[in-house]
């Protein structure tokens, strides 16, 4: 049987698009379809674009911090209009590099939404398309939980895009997105509330990590809010009045809920196909992404192994590999370094103590809570952590958790020594790089408790 395409990509997000352009230099015939715009959510409205605003939401502490070190500053304001507006000309040159090399790889866009028909058929712009392969790699979206008056809310999606920056803020979740979007509003100058169903945020860190990070932002002026969840928003004057579940209330100038993100399976002709899904509507895949359909793929979020973009372009790659490279990869996702951009940062590879206690490792943790060297003449008291956590019987390091400035660069670094599986032993014989902060790593002398 002969097909229109080798391979058809439905979205051209991270995992999408590092799939077509490698089947394509495998010689493959490849199209891909995108509904809305080629980069997907890292690029058009998730990683780049958040981080570009945490960068700006830090000036107002560095300004302050300057005097210090022997500067005046004088008077600042800040234009959210101008930080929107310059942010997006640089989304769009990030999505004319994408469509660029894509078009330089050989592979087709097709701007449209396109379903599944069958196992070798995709319904596009009212034309059916047939393909040898079909990826999926349409990633996920925020999940709004049914509440009254969540129509008033907004999703992260709709954060990079408001016309002005209100003066009260409330966040809901205590995720990624949450902690982040916290410290962006924070850091401009917005009243910030972190709304927070749990005890702690950031479940599944680190309990320290998780404890370190709010105590900071606390001191940074987030108020957090745990324990506590939303029941009804209702619009009132300029803004919003919502009411939490233990009767209080609070206006605000605006809501946004960071309270997950779905799997974009609704309505993309699954069922016609036969592709089966999980509990969470999540495209249930093989290790090497595979669907219950052979010829039906799927990578990135949509997928629920992990929601990052490097995770995604790995398995969008490994899948180019396995189909058109007669090479077969599979992705590890035992070990992923990551960096959540809150303000102080978190770096992070490897296991929590908790998540170690509970694998049955008996286990030594160095760590050390301190001010960074810049903030002996800044006047800030920002604290910063440092902890190993390291396997008694192997002396292996089994986590490696940081939160403080730069801890994202450090993270990339230390997550190859740790995905290596290096041991104390060889962090401790790796010679200290100094002044800095990341020395610590290597200088740990006594364990906790000893
Ligand atoms: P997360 O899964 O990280 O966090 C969701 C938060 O919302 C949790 O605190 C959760 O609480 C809470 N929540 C869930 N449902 C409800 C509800 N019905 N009512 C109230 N609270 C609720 O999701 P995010 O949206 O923050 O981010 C999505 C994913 O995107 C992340 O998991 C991450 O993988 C990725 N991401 C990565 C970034 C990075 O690498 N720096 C940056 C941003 C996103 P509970 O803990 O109780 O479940």
């Amino acid at each position: 049987m002969t097909y229109d395409y080798d391979l058809f990509v439905i979205g051209a997000g991270s995992g999408g698009v590092r799939a077509a352009r490698m089947s394509a230099s495998h010689g493959a015939k490849v199209a891909v379809a995108e509904e809305y715009r080629v980069g997907g959510t890292c690029v058009i409205r998730g990683c780049v674009p958040k981080k570009l605003l945490v960068y700006a939401s830090h000036y107002a502490e560095d300004f302050e911090e300057a005097a210090g070190f022997g500067w005046s500053v004088g008077e600042s304001s800040f234009d959210w209009p101008t930080l929107i507006k310059n942010k997006d000309a640089e989304i769009d040159r990030l999505n004319a590099i994408y469509i660029r090399n894509l078009e330089a790889s050989g592979v087709e866009i097709i701007t449209g939404r396109a379903t599944l028909k069958d196992a070798h058929t995709v319904l596009l712009n009212g034309k059916e398309i047939t393909a040898k392969y079909i990826l999926i790699a349409v990633g996920a979206t925020p999940f709004m939980p049914q509440i009254e008056g969540i129509e008033h809310a907004i999703s992260s999606n709709e954060a990079f895009h408001i016309e002005t920056l209100p003066d009260d803020i409330i966040v809901v979740g205590g995720g990624y997105i949450a902690v982040e979007f916290a410290g962006i509003f924070n850091g401009l100058g917005a009243k910030t509330s972190l709304v927070y169903r749990g005890e702690t945020i950031l479940r599944g860190f680190d309990d320290e990590v998780r404890h370190h990070l709010g105590e900071e932002m606390t001191k940074k002026g987030v108020t957090i809010k745990t324990n506590s969840d939303i029941t009804s928003i209702v619009a009132k004057g300029d803004g919003y009045e919502v009411t939490f579940q233990d009767g209080s209330q609070q206006t605000t100038g605006l809501v946004m809920y960071a309270t997950g993100r779905v799997p974009l399976t609704q309505d993309l002709g699954l069922e016609a196909a036969g592709v089966a899904t999980g509990k969470k509507q999540e495209i249930l895949v093989d290790a090497r992404s595979k669907t219950n359909i052979d010829s039906i793929y799927a990578v990135g979020d949509v997928t629920e192994r992990a929601q990052l973009t490097p995770v995604a372009i790995r398995e969008g790659a490994a899948f180019a590999e396995t189909v058109f490279n007669n090479n077969p990869q599979e992705v590890d996702h035992s070990i992923i370094p990551t960096a959540v951009f809150s303000q102080p940062p978190i770096g992070t590879v490897g296991m929590g103590e908790e998540e170690a206690r509970a694998a049955g490792h008996d286990f030594d943790v160095y760590a050390s809570s301190f001010r960074a060297m810049k903030h002996t003449l800044s006047g800030s008291d920002e604290k910063t952590l440092m902890k190993l956590i390291v396997d008694k019987a192997s002396d292996k390091v089994l986590g490696l958790h940081i939160v403080g400035p730069d801890s994202g660069e450090m993270i990339q670094a230390f997550g190859i020594a740790v995905t290596l599986g290096a041991t104390k032993a060889q962090f401790d014989a790796t010679v200290a790089v100094h002044p800095t902060a990341a020395e610590e790593m290597v200088t740990f002398k006594q364990p906790r408790g000893e």
